[in-house]
This record gives C-alpha cells, structure tokens and sequence, in this order.
C-alpha cells in the first residue's frame, strides 16, 4: 500500500476516495476513525492517509492531481475566483492552527460544540499564493 495523499479533514478525504472508486481504484483512508472520534486528533496521527495499491498510485495520483486542477464550484455553483489575480485554480482547505488565537478558538468551538467547517473554510490561490475567505471571494462576485 502506498499513501498518495494526506488529507486533515475527512469530507476531503472521501471527495478524493470517490474520485478512486468510479475509476475503480480501491482506495483505503488511515486513521479514519480516530480523527472521527475529534477532529483535533488529525494533527497527532499526522493527517488522514489515503491509500492505494502500489500498482495503483501512479494512475490515482494523475486522477487526483486532474481533480485539484478543475475550477472549485460553491454550493450557488459558481466558480470561484481568487480576489487578487481572479485565477480559477483555487485549492479549497481549512485555515491551519498558526497561532494561540485560532488554538484556543478551536478548543473552544470543541467544548461549546460550536465546531461549524463552514467558518473554518479557507482557500488558496494557487497563482498568487493568496489565502481567503469564501465571504471575500463574495464580495467580489
Ligand atoms: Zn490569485
């Protein structure tokens, strides 16, 4: 088995998997269930793993990687653009824990079971690097 993606959250790691399985690859996702148990424990496992067969790994790198270019379509099913350099190669992730304020935010959101993904969205151009908010790429649309 050979890892060919590492994902910190699961609906993108099963967006990936079901991307595998209609090319009919069989795709396995490690440490699933104890990042299901609480999201946090993603940054101790290192991440959701996404596994395939070694024979696999070069086909389903190359699925996933045409995957990540296709444009990112919101719910409204508009593409979304980045609100520097209007490139359409956006890469749609979480924001990362960079400091105490976002640490202490999210144990919090745990406790109070206010954990929402939506508010945690975060997006990155892939051309100029810029890291946004669904809410600015809005105000641009
Ligand atoms: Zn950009």
């Amino acid at each position: 088995m050979t890892t060919i993606r590492v994902y910190h959250n699961l609906i993108d790691a099963h967006l990936a998997k079901v991307v595998l399985e209609q090319h009919e690859i069989l795709a396995f996702i490690f440490d699933e269930h104890i990042v299901a148990i609480n999201p946090l424990y993603a940054q101790t496992v290192g991440g959701l793993k996404l596994m395939v067969h070694a024979q696999d790994a070069e086909r389903a790198d190359k699925l996933l990687a045409q995957n990540e270019q296709s444009p990112y379509k919101g719910i409204d099913n508009k593409t979304l653009i980045c609100p520097r350099c209007e490139s359409e190669h956006i890469e749609a992730n979480f924001h990362p824990l960079k400091d105490w304020k976002s640490f202490w935010q999210t144990i919090k959101d745990f406790f109070t079971l206010s954990f929402q993904t939506d508010k945690r969205r975060a997006f990155t151009c892939r051309v100029c690097d810029l890291e946004f908010s669904k809410y600015e790429a809005d105000l641009l649309n």
